[in-house]
């Protein structure tokens, strides 16, 4: 029988082996049998028993869709997003925790900082992400479009969190980061998880997800765990349903092609196996910075992780007079690496996570010697501080030389997924592009260049191949995230062998667990039903001018139209003054043969600023507290000297503006203290024949009738 554990209990994972505990429909479960032993990565002892046996998967799926689905999908994004903040903050509180812990996958401090703190930021970042959407519970995706000439029938898109669950089945080597930078992006779409961590390190993504329950600021049935085998998940899928996957090329084809995952058309997110490179420009030479940064980079990469990342750098790609120089460089840097006992504050490389990832590693390295020899390290022995290097699954770095990369494919083909490199010559860039492609789709390349033309040259030639590419040299490098980060505004994913998946990338990510929708109507139908005004739709007597309502009054469509105003020549003259613009065609005495006016034409900007002469409600202080911007403006017809302008005037979207939270009176801004929100405006420009000569999205604050 499976036991429910009542009260929330803190495990030690010292000296002690606990089983592992699933968080499964409201309840933290633990599952019956003797389950999978987990080890302490740098002592090899055993500390942990992961078990799922004997749970309900067809109801974990079943719990998550009718509870936390409904929950979530009827809050709005910002709330959501709110939520993600106030869970970023309250997991800083229990950072010391998470690095005790981490330190038993054989992670250093600096590898811990990249899974947890990094795990952390990213939740900071889709949290802030909640602002480039409405607050509503859906959005519009994109532009609109009139389909009809009397202007009665448009359409365009929208999102609405899809009504199933996401399941994330994640790689061993970030049990922090892999859990929260999917998790954050599904929740503020709307959409619970259950989240299926890598067996061997799930002690430490269990410990995290304690945290994230007991704080209750997400609704129940947003977030299950399950600590050790999936089971028959998958096999409870729907077409509601998200899955996302990181791992081993094998595995994720296994998956993806499960009947059910099929048969229902659910999308499956793959990120896998990828052998990513870095060249060194033929510009780049001794003594040059970019020879240091390219060297750095590749120690960096080699060991941060023990290796152990999806991005790490596989292949390096070296033109052939500078093999010799670049490898002794690499293998004297490696040298400086000290191994060892991640709790040593010496120590720069840990172990791997486990014994049968190492076992695994060198079974890899041995397929990759049949076409390359170690020129730097040991495949037998490594030498380790403060530990035993056969019991901690330590390793030392090893870079490998390949001397015939067109003819040996071994380097393109085998991921030893550990401290592993191998080193290959080209000639050109044209090779070096090729070369990079054998990898058949990476997650990831880098070129370390000071020549913009070669790196244009690799770029445009290679990415096709590769989800991301870095261009580093001594511009950037001292403030670039490097080759191995992926960004939470960037995406991360590669083709082909990488597994064809996209994840993060800013509201990219946030799409993937919404249904995009085609709606077609009337434009006033449509305002009404996305709460966001459509051009031609029709407008409401707001009973005031706009700018007297305070935010909650005002309400989509408000419009004015605007008394006219007549554009004399004399203005553009003065306008042309003051601005200081006299471009030749709002100049009276140009002559216009051949140019695109018939007579001096006034100044967009002018017209744009006569239309905030018409609209704005003067000189009394009214709820509006400040225009801050445009967001779109165009010029679609001249305005000469004479014609009539006026402005309809709309209310097009309402947004939130949170608080800002002033910690340091010293960092206080007038304003912080007043509630407000964003109000969009659409302004339209309008001639004496009533034909449209402008648009533009004006942005303003508006304070709240009721201030906290
Ligand atoms: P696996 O493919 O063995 O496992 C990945 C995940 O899939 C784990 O959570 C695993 O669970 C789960 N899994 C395995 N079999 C099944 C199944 N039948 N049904 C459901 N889930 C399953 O990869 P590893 O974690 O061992 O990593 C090995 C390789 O993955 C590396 O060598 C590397 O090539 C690649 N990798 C790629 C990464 C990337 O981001 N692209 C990141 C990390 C690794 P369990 O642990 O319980 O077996």
């Amino acid at each position: 029988m499976i036991g429910v554990i009542s009260s929330f209990h803190q495990n030690s994972y010292c000296s002690h082996m606990t089983k592992l505990e699933n968080y499964i429909s409201g309840n933290w479960l633990t599952g019956d049998g003797e389950g999978q032993q987990l080890y302490n990565a740098v002592t090899g002892d055993v500390i942990a028993i992961a078990t799922t046996k004997g749970l309900d998967f067809a109801g974990i799926t079943d719990y998550a869709r009718k509870v936390g689905n409904p929950a979530l999908r009827k809050i709005t994004f910002h709330q959501r997003g709110n939520m993600l903040k106030e869970l970023a903050l309250h997991l800083r509180k229990y950072l010391d925790k998470f690095y005790k812990i981490s330190y038993q996958t054989g992670a250093t401090r600096a590898d811990s900082r990249v899974d947890i703190e990094g795990g952390i930021g990213n939740l900071f970042t889709n949290a802030s992400l909640r602002r480039k959407f409405p607050d509503e519970t859906f959005c519009i995706d994109g532009e609109s479009h009139n389909f009809s000439e009397n202007n009665t029938f448009m359409g365009t898109h929208i999102l609405v969190p899809k009504e199933g669950v996401a399941i994330h089945i994640n790689a061993f080597n970030f049990p922090v980061w892999g859990m929260l930078e999917k998790i954050a992006v599904n929740l503020l779409a709307g959409m619970p998880c259950i989240v299926k961590p890598a067996t061997v390190t799930s002690y430490l993504t269990e410990a995290v997800v304690k945290e994230i329950i007991a704080s209750k600021i997400f609704p129940e049935g947003a977030l299950q765990l399950i600590c050790g085998s999936a089971g028959d998940l998958l096999d409870h899928v729907t077409s509601q349903d998200v899955v996302t996957f990181t791992g081993s090329a094998t595995t994720g084809l296994l998956l993806k092609s499960n009947p059910r995952i099929l048969r229902e058309s659910v999308p499956f997110n793959m990120e896998a196996d990828s052998l990513n490179c870095i060249v060194l420009g033929e510009d780049v030479t001794p003594g040059k910075p970019e020879w240091d940064i390219f060297i750095k980079e590749i120690r960096k990469e080699m060991t941060l992780k023990a290796g152990q990342r999806c991005t790490g750098i596989r292949r390096i790609f070296v033109p052939e007079n500078k093999m010799e120089d670049i490898w002794k460089g690499i293998a004297a840097s490696l040298s400086q690496t000290t191994i060892g006992n991640p709790l040593n504050e010496k120590v720069r490389m840990g172990s791997l996570a486990g014994q049968t990832q190492r076992n695994e590693v060198k079974e890899q390295v041995q397929k990759l010697l049949a076409s390359s020899q170690i020129i730097y390290g040991s495949l037998d022995s490594v030498e380790v501080v403060d530990a035993d290097a056969k019991k901690g699954a330590f390793m030392s770095p090893l870079l490998l030389m390949n001397e015939n990369p067109f003819i040996a494919k071994e380097a393109h083909e085998v991921e030893a997924f550990g401290p592993v490199s191998t080193i290959m010559p080209y000639k050109t860039m044209e090779d070096a592009v090729a070369l990079s492609k054998l990898g058949k789709g990476s997650l990831c390349s880098t070129i370390v260049t000071a020549d913009y033309k070669l790196a244009g040259q690799y770029v445009i030639g290679a990415a096709s191949h590769h989800g991301r590419i870095l261009v580093l040299n001594n511009e950037c490098a001292k403030e670039s995230t490097g080759h191995g980060s992926p960004l939470a505004l960037l995406v991360h994913g590669g083709p082909g062998r990488a597994g064809g998946g996209e994840e993060m990338g800013g509201l990219r990510g946030v799409k993937h667990y919404l249904q995009r929708t085609a709606l077609q109507g009337s434009p006033t139908t449509i305002t009404a039903i996305t709460n966001v005004y459509q051009p031609n739709a029709k407008g409401k007597d707001p009973g005031k001018h706009p700018f007297k309502k305070y935010f909650e009054e005002l309400q989509i469509g408000d419009q004015i139209i605007t008394e006219k105003r007549v554009i004399t020549s004399e203005d553009i003259d003065k306008f042309a003054d003051l601005s200081g613009d006299h471009f030749y065609a709002h100049i009276k005495t140009t002559d216009f043969t051949g140019t695109m006016f018939e007579q001096q034409v006034a100044h967009g900007y002018y017209i744009m600023s006569v239309a905030a002469g018409l609209f704005v409600d003067s000189y009394q202080k009214n709820p509006v507290l400040l225009n801050y911007g445009i967001d779109e403006l165009r010029f679609t017809k001249p305005v000469y000297p004479g014609t009539e302008i006026y402005i309809r005037f709309t209310c097009k979207e309402k947004l939130p503006n949170d608080k800002r939270i002033v910690e340091n009176p010293e960092d206080f801004k007038r304003g912080d203290d007043i509630d407000k929100g964003i109000v969009k405006w659409y302004v339209e420009m309008l001639d004496d024949t009533d034909e449209i000569t402008g648009i533009a999205t004006i942005l303003t604050m508006v304070a709240k009738q009721n201030q906290s």
